[in-house]
């Protein structure tokens, strides 16, 4: 059933368990508990490089009761390698001519004992040293100096940026066939190599982890998961989407560790972690590694996988249920050069913790009737006037709109969005203090400044005004539908600041939002009295259904499918739901809809099937 539980040992827990054997039976007991199948065994990190005899005999003290496989954290430096980049946590130069030479030495030791090998997500081109700008320079042209370049990246260059991004690509793709996957085959051809990404996605290209390039030189892709303290954990399920959409099913697995992201000694919340495993569950990989061996037995983790080990066996049930696709609002694949937004970075994150599902799909299988959500990150990657062209209809964000409104699409960009010719862009944002819908004003201040930022606010010639924002002197459109050549249009002035987006603005913002997706995909939730947030559904094609609750406290809300627009499977009313945590409390059901009525506890993942 899957999916299969793995951990890795990193190269000290290797030579630890070398030394002292009985940490191993100590390290076994703690993984029968959380029903561990695979280990994942690492030669080289950080400058330790264990011997062969050691990688082998650690090898065979597992190999009976567990499937084993090599791991290395190749990109991480030591004292005996060349030139170095230092982040708190120092990776090699990769055109430092020692460097290479010990790579190949690692990856050809790791190939020599396995016949899969896993790389920690430290393997990206990180260097800024004077070699490194210096062949920048002689290959793009520049004449930059280190403190120049980096100073070009603060401000997001986007041609200097564009041209890092391509030279990051080739250099990574180059070392990795001539040192890394090259090596390890000439020693062992039945070899595959597996690479981990991590959880930063933003900076994929820009450190060179370009995936239409790099899925040519690996045979699979693992994704990290993590959430840290302070992020939206929505996030954890969604890179698991965005890196398939690239990669496809060479996506072999999901790792996620301990930490909470902003010290690396304390651990994250038990919530978070625990939300954490359940989205790289919900995520349909194979294969889920715990990060990593050593911390399962660490005194301030206990806690954290006492928890663990009585989820997991909830998440192959509900995960081993699910025979279909994720869907949601869509998201077109792309990798920017730019490390991606500014206003809108992670914004995926922050609609997914209010309830609006999203789906990562490929620009080629967009399909007529698509909703398709444009941010910031899309404009000038993306040619929009051609989805048009296919007759999606499109659900453009606060900082898309603004750009547009910049005439970042010319004339026909503000044609699309319905803007007037004349001063389209009013304010990029605006202090206001209520909302109003449909002619109620809404306010929030109970023990909260009432006061509150949206943008950009736009001049309208035509369209249908959803929500108003107001400063008390003027009501100004926020959210609003505009046609264009037969596709919808919707435009969402409340996305530039997310924290307000996500908590802060009044409840109906969030329902008019979640609402657009339910349009679109026939099935989504819909509020019940109060706010809703830090809630996330994840429909599946099969008719499953899933649910998470990341509050501390329980939730109430409408699970609504359209019947006629759904666009997961139905054959029936779930009475029931997968797990039992949820309660359905009430299902009204008419010719054209079907509601439940559902109460989740406290940290809480169920699901409801409907087929
Ligand atoms: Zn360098």
């Amino acid at each position: 059933m899957k999916p299969k539980i793995a951990t890795f040992m990193t190269a000290h827990t290797v030579r630890r368990i070398v030394k002292k054997r009985d940490y191993l039976d100590k390290l076994k007991g703690v993984f029968s508990k959380l029903s561990i199948e695979k280990v994942y065994i690492e030669n080289y990190r950080s400058g330790l490089q264990v011997t062969t005899e050691e990688l082998k005999e650690v090898r065979k003290l597992l190999e009976n009761e567990y499937e084993v496989s090599g791991g290395t954290c190749i990109g991480t430096w030591g004292e005996k390698w060349g030139r170095c980049a230092d982040y708190g946590f120092k990776v090699i130069c990769l055109t430092d001519s020692k460097n290479l030479s010990l790579l190949a030495k690692v990856m050809k030791q790791a190939a020599s004992v396995f016949d899969e090998i896993l790389i920690d997500d430290f393997w990206a081109n990180w260097c800024y040293c004077d070699e490194c700008i210096g062949k920048f320079n002689e290959q793009y042209g520049f004449n930059l100096k280190v403190k120049s370049f980096r100073e070009a990246l603060l401000r997001k260059d986007p041609q200097i940026m564009s041209c890092w991004a391509d030279y990051s690509t080739k250099l990574l793709i180059d070392v990795s066939k001539r040192y890394v996957v090259g090596p390890a085959k000439e020693v062992n051809k039945n070899v595959k190599v597996i690479l981990k990404v991590a959880e930063w996605r933003e900076n994929f290209h820009v450190r060179g982890l370009f995936f239409n390039a790099l899925k040519n030189v690996f045979d699979g892709f693992y994704v990290g998961t993590e959430s840290r303290e302070g992020t939206q954990r929505y996030g954890s399920f969604y890179i698991i989407e965005y890196v398939r959409a690239f990669v496809g099913n060479k996506l072999k697995g999901a790792w996620f560790d301990t930490y909470n992201g902003y010290e690396l000694r304390i651990p994250i919340g038990i919530n978070a972690y625990i939300e954490q495993g359940w989205h790289s569950a919900l995520g349909l990989v194979d294969e889920i590694t715990l990060f990593n061996a050593r911390a399962l037995l660490e005194e301030e983790k206990r806690e954290h996988f006492e928890r663990m080990s009585r989820e997991i066996p909830l998440m192959k049930k509900l995960r081993g249920g699910i025979r279909g696709e994720s869907i949601g609002l869509i998201r077109p694949a792309v990798q920017p050069s730019s490390q991606g937004a500014t206003f809108e970075r992670y914004l995926e994150d922050a609609l997914g913790m209010i309830g609006v599902p999203l789906k990562v799909v490929p620009l080629e299988h967009i399909k007529n009737e698509d909703y398709i959500l444009i941010t910031e990150e899309d404009i000038g990657y993306i040619d929009i006037f051609e989805l048009i062209e296919r007759g999606c209809n499109l659900v453009v964000t606060s900082m898309a709109a603004e750009l547009i409104a910049k005439g970042a699409l010319g004339e026909s960009g503000l044609e699309l969005l319905g803007l007037s010719k004349v001063m389209p862009l009013r304010y990029e944002a605006k202090d206001v203090h209520a909302f109003v819908y449909k002619g109620n004003v809404i306010m929030l201040e109970h023990r909260r400044p009432s006061g509150m930022v949206v943008g950009p606010i736009l001049n309208l010639d035509r369209g249908r005004v959803l929500a108003y924002a107001s400063d008390g002197k003027e009501s100004y459109p926020v959210i609003y539908i505009s046609e264009y050549k037969g596709t919808k249009v919707y435009v969402l002035c409340v996305t530039k600041y997310m924290p307000y987006l996500k908590t802060l603005y009044p409840e109906i913002i969030r329902q008019v939002v979640r609402d657009i997706a339910l349009e679109y995909l026939g099935v989504g939730l819909v509020r019940y009295r109060d706010a809703l947030f830090n809630v996330s559904v994840f429909p599946y094609t099969d008719g499953t259904v899933s649910l998470m609750n990341m509050n501390d406290y329980g939730v109430t809300f409408d699970l609504v499918l359209d019947k006629g627009k759904a666009r997961i499977k139905f054959s029936k009313v779930p009475k029931d739901t997968v797990l039992g945590k949820a309660k359905i409390e009430h299902i009204s059901e008419d010719s054209e809809k079907i509601s439940m009525h559902i109460r989740m506890p406290p940290n809480s993942i169920d699901a409801v099937k409907f087929a």
